[in-house]
């Protein structure tokens, strides 16, 4: 199996092949534009000193300001972060967004740490990264781990030290100091937008068509509420300890209220509230691996990489597969569910609506404006309708999944602005 950078990159090199991309263009977007590593000291609560080991990779700016969250997960390293920048470059073209891509990440545990520890690292991590991030460079935001608070401590700290107020160096930002109102749920909202595209376009019905949900946080638990209120039945949801199984549907209000009460689904009693139906008598509870393979017609990917690979692929019983992760699937995951029919709305496009709406916050940043909930949501809404038509029309044009048609087109409108023609 290929490193998560290495199997990134195969897959675009696929679709610049099959799109008949100069060779110039894979030549630059093959290594980011910069790399930076540093080594953050914090102060713990008990008086020792630790080192926490942070990065920034910043792709490519051709389009624009770098831009990409931030990870906060004991298994960061430079690899992920490569991988997930050079994803993040696409993803803002494919939805046709000026800006271009980066990721940042620090190996930690973050919920082992005090409120207190964490807000000395993020700031740490943010001093020593201030002379390469600002709102017209590299605009950090959430990604797994990573919320609103943490992006508040960024803003004050970076602000801090340029000795200027600066809302626009990152986003996701808490509402009352310049979030913006649907960036909580957008990752899900634009991935339940292309859905329902496909939905359409299938000619099925929500109300007929079963969901199974891997990872309950920011994306998965939003995503799971969205989609119930749509008509689809949710009938799995897991987190990273393992999930629950209900044959007769989740309210994932519920289930969602218990996973934070407990910190897992796990927790949660099989004859609990959460199961709205039969009170729990058809519920069981499944390991992460199991979910993936269960009987539905939708399998959601919210949580992290390499989640469908040769080894369970051939076991997927739905018939689409959502990428809210990045990177969910590798490349032999892939090559499987397109030989098998299983369409694939690949992460590049299905989670395209965190970073679009963080564009959108930006440019209220920027402009000093506040846009209504309403506003908001019809912009997200137009963006990635118009995502997805032109991504289905290049993959009947080339006759290819969506994920190599995604790419091809983040590379048709890439092409030009990197090579300057
Ligand atoms: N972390 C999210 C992603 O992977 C959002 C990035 C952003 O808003 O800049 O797309």
């Amino acid at each position: 199996m290929l490193p998560f950078y290495e199997n990134a990159l195969a897959l675009v090199k696929k679709a610049a092949k099959t799109g008949n991309f100069p060779q110039d263009l894979m030549t630059i977007l093959e290594e980011p534009q910069s790399i930076h590593s540093v080594n953050i000291p914090v102060r713990m609560d008990n008086g020792s000193l630790r080192i926490f080991r942070g990065f920034r990779v910043q792709h490519n700016n051709a389009a624009g300001p770098y831009k990409g969250g931030i990870r906060y997960h004991p298994e960061v390293n430079m690899n992920e972060v490569k991988a997930l920048a050079l994803l993040m470059t696409m993803k803002c073209a494919v939805v046709n967004i000026p800006l271009g891509g980066g990721k940042g990440g620090i190996e930690v545990d973050s919920r082992k740490l005090s409120k207190k520890e964490l807000e000395a690292m993020t700031r740490g991590y943010t001093r020593m990264l201030a002379p390469v991030i600002g709102p017209d460079k590299d605009i950090p935001a959430p990604d797994v781990y990573t919320d609103s608070t943490v992006m508040s401590w960024i803003y004050d700290e970076y602000s801090r030290v340029v000795g200027k107020d600066s809302p626009g160096v990152v986003t996701g930002k808490p509402i009352e100091i310049g979030g913006s109102l649907g960036r909580a749920s957008a990752t899900a909202q634009g991935g339940v937008y292309v859905l329902l595209e496909l939905v359409k376009k299938l000619g099925k019905n929500p109300k007929d068509m079963t969901v199974a949900v891997q990872g309950f946080g920011n994306a998965g638990s939003f995503v799971a509420k969205l989609l119930y209120k749509e008509g689809f039945k949710i009938v799995a949801v897991s987190d990273s300890k393992g999930g629950m199984a209900c044959l007769s549907g989740i309210d994932p209000v519920k289930a969602h209220t218990c996973k934070i009460d407990k910190q897992s689904v796990m927790e949660c009693e099989i004859a609990s509230e959460m199961f709205h139906v039969h009170g729990g008598a058809d519920c069981r509870k499944v390991s992460n691996s199991e979910l993936l393979t269960l009987p539905c017609d939708i399998l959601v990917l919210s949580a992290l990489e390499n989640q469908v690979t040769s080894a369970n692929a051939e076991s997927i019983q739905a018939k689409i597969v959502l990428e809210l992760a990045n990177g969910p699937t590798n490349m032999e995951g892939d090559a499987i569910l397109e030989r098998r029919g299983i369409l694939v709305l690949p992460d590049i496009l299905a989670n395209a609506g965190g970073v679009t709406v963080s564009y959108f916050e930006w440019v209220q940043n920027m402009k000093g404006e506040k846009w209504s909930e309403e506003a908001v949501a019809a912009k997200l809404k137009g963006k990635m309708v118009e995502a997805m038509g032109e991504v289905w029309s290049v993959s009947e044009q080339y006759k290819v999944g969506l994920r190599q048609a995604a790419l091809i087109s983040a590379l048709r409108r890439l092409a030009p602005m990197v090579l300057g023609t």
